[in-house]
């Protein structure tokens, strides 16, 4: 405790050690002064006397009050025998004292003053002396004293300065430490937070000796792999179809993107596209429900799916392509699906949609139905080195794709041709507007004759387009676009307008015959279509039953609910209809039901052929009857053959349309038909 020995020695030099120098200089001063005193007494008038004895009285007492303090204080030896001689000198000075005291008294000053000299004062000299050698031993022990005292707070000082470098070094040891179990791992766990800004979720962090640190570094960990993960499922919805669970669109563009322009990569051995979509799943949608819809894409996806996985092209050890040729499957939209396929040999391609077409073959059962899964595909390819992006390699597959819808085929292959084609539909429809003003249209009338009778029952118009430049253009070429774009209510206005001022020049001459005009879902869409029917109508004096509507039966399903409420009003107002190529649209019976329909045209691909394929016999006697059993009258369309008119016949089919008995007619074979009697030309 040297700074506890400092402080006591201190409090001892200022209490103790000073009071004691103090008082033996103050023994000093007063044996000094009483010498003077006595003196002062001497020479006094006797009158003056008793205060000069008071004071050398009072010095004298001092003196003998210090020397007995001093008695009790001093401890030292050499101090206790100094003082024992200066008890000696002050017995020989109180004596002194008193006979020279006696002397004045007596008023003898000489003999006092000889007193004084011899004795008094030698005894005062040795008082001084003494009391001297007490205050120099007292000063010289003061000054040991303040030596001890300076050397032990050198000695403190040296600790202190020990002190203060082990104080810094622990410091030093403590920040080093620290720097090691905190500021380290937080510079981690900081490179560690920027790695995850970054979108890095791998790293992991390692535990550290520093208990808070870890605790964080802990919660970063789960932090991070709970973003890794909400990243993972985002990736997931952003690039997968929730419903197939296949690759989207996105991913496809995404993907195939990279891959198309990668000199390296794929692109070095071409690519191909095999768009493909599932044919009528609007109409199924919509009458079986979207739950059917959906259990459909989800075989296709599945289907197609193992096709892809098997390696397809291992199956045909022909061709030059091994059997791990790289394919993608996603799935586009509804039931369109795409495959990106590593290889741009069109044989591989074709034989890859084979293999696709002969896993669909099985219809699908679901809601009680057995379903068909009919495909139809747009092909498009990129040879190798060609720098096509992804997006109009995608594009090219859609116009192939549309396509082959268009001509009623399984596939078809992107060409530039169908580019220039598309465009020039393009340029067809703004050419329809003109053609209906300035009446390049024409309606042909194709007759229906009663398989009972062998007569003529009535008439489906027909629209034909004598292009100025470009000649005759089928319908089949301009109304699926024409329905597109809704220009489709130009020609079904004029073919009205046609149909009804025909109807109204037989009504005398040929009152049994009805005319059938084709519309589109757009007409029946446009809510003042049925206003217009009835005014015209109205207009040229039509009676009902006389005109009749034909809707193809997939159209009637595009906006079913929609399109039962029109046709209510239609045959509220006297207009008979009928629904048109019946049976590729997949009515469900519980939807036809509702329909104010009366007659059945059962679709040409059903009659083709009917005589020597049992399939198409058995399905077309279905619809016969179930026609019958709704009370409808069933139409045969596409009647070529004598062999399909009889066939039918047998089936109890009441009407049959086709070239067989007559192809459409228009002017003089029109009016040679009507006037010749309307028979069939068979
Ligand atoms: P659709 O309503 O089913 O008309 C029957 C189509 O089959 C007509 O073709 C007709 O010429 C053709 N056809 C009739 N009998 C036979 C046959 O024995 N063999 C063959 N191979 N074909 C036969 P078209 O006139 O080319 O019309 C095609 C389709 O265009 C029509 O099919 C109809 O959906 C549509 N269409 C025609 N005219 C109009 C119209 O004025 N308005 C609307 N919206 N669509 C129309
Ligand atoms: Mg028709
Ligand atoms: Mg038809």
């Amino acid at each position: 405790m040297p700074l506890g020995l400092v402080a006591d020695a201190t409090e001892k030099f200022a209490t103790v050690d000073m009071q004691r120098l103090l008082r033996v200089q103050a023994l000093s001063l007063q044996t000094e002064g009483a010498g003077g005193a006595l003196v002062r007494l001497m020479n006094a008038p006797r009158d003056n006397r008793v205060l000069e004895y008071a004071d050398v009285d009072e010095r004298n007492r001092r003196i003998d009050g210090i020397m007995e303090s001093l008695k009790e204080e001093l401890h030292d030896p050499a101090q206790e025998e100094t003082l024992k001689r200066l008890e000696t000198a002050r017995a020989i000075y109180g004596e002194a004292f008193l006979a020279t005291v006696d002397q004045v008294e007596a008023e003898e000053p000489a003999a006092a003053a000889i007193l004084l000299n011899q004795q008094v004062n030698p005894a005062i000299k040795a008082m001084l002396v003494e009391s001297n050698a007490l205050l120099n031993r007292e000063r010289q022990r003061i000054e040991n004293q303040l030596k001890e005292s300076q050397q032990l707070i050198a000695r403190i000082a040296i600790t202190a300065g020990g002190f203060s470098l082990l104080v810094i070094a622990m410091a030093v040891g403590l920040a080093w430490r620290t720097t090691k179990s905190v500021v380290v791992p937080l510079a981690e766990l900081e490179a560690a937070a920027q790695r995850i800004a970054a979108g890095d979720y791998h790293g992991h962090l390692l535990t550290t000796r520093t208990e808070e640190v870890d605790r964080v570094g802990h919660a970063l960990n789960t932090m991070t792999r709970a973003i890794a993960a909400r990243e993972l499922e985002i990736e997931r919805l952003a690039f997968r179809d929730p419903l197939t669970d296949l690759p989207n669109r996105t991913y496809l563009l995404k993907t195939g993107a990279a891959t198309v322009s990668d000199p390296n990569g794929i692109a070095s051995t071409g690519l191909s596209l095999l768009l493909f979509d599932l044919a009528r799943l609007k109409a199924i949608n919509e009458t079986l429900g979207f739950g059917t819809g959906d259990t459909l894409i989800k075989e296709v996806a599945m289907r197609a799916q193992a096709v892809v996985m098997s390696g397809f092209a291992a199956q045909s050890p022909g061709l030059p392509i091994p059997g791990s040729t790289p394919a993608l499957l996603s799935h586009i939209s509804g039931g369109k699906f795409a495959i990106v396929l590593g290889s741009s040999d069109r044989a591989v391609t074709e034989q890859l949609r084979q293999h696709v077409v002969d896993a669909m073959v099985h219809p699908v059962q679901c809601s009680g139905h057995s379903v068909d899964l009919t495909l139809v595909f747009g092909l498009a390819d990129v040879l190798p080195g060609d720098a096509t992006p992804a997006i109009t390699l995608l594009r090219n597959a859609e116009v192939a794709l549309d396509s082959a819808k268009q001509a009623a085929k399984g596939f078809n292959w992107y060409n530039p041709a169908l580019e220039a084609a598309r465009l020039s539909h393009l340029g067809l429809l703004s050419d329809l507007r003109i053609a209906v003003a300035e009446s390049q249209l024409q309606m042909w009338l194709q007759p229906k004759f009663s398989l009972q009778t062998g007569m003529a029952v009535g008439l489906e118009a027909l629209v034909r387009w004598q292009h100025p430049t470009r000649g005759f253009v089928s319908p089949a070429e301009f109304v699926p676009f024409a329905e597109k774009t809704g220009a489709i209510t130009l020609v079904t206005d004029w073919m009205l307008e046609q149909a009804l001022a025909t109807l109204q020049g037989w009504t005398r001459t040929h009152p049994h015959l009805s005319i059938s005009v084709n519309v589109s879902t757009r007409d029946l869409q446009d809510s003042n279509f049925c206003q217009r029917v009835k005014a015209r109508m109205q207009h040229f004096g039509i009676v009902p039953g006389k005109l009749r509507l034909e809707i193809v039966e997939s159209g009637l399903m595009q906006d079913a609910q929609s399109s039962i409420a029109v046709l209510h009003r239609l045959r509220d107002a006297g207009v008979e209809l009928s629904i048109d190529d019946f049976g590729t649209g997949y009515s469900s019976l519980a939807y036809l039901q509702q329909l104010p329909v009366s007659e059945l045209k059962i679709d040409r691909s059903f009659v083709t052929d009917i005589d020597s394929k049992p399939g198409s016999l058995q399905l077309t006697k279905t619809m016969i009857e179930m026609g019958h059993g709704m009370g409808l009258m069933v139409t045969a369309e596409g009647i070529e053959t004598a062999a399909e008119r009889n066939t039918l016949s047998q089936l109890g089919c009441d009407v049959m349309q086709g070239y067989f008995g007559s192809r459409p007619l228009f002017g003089a074979q029109l009016q040679e038909w009507l006037t010749g009697g309307q028979a069939t030309s068979a």
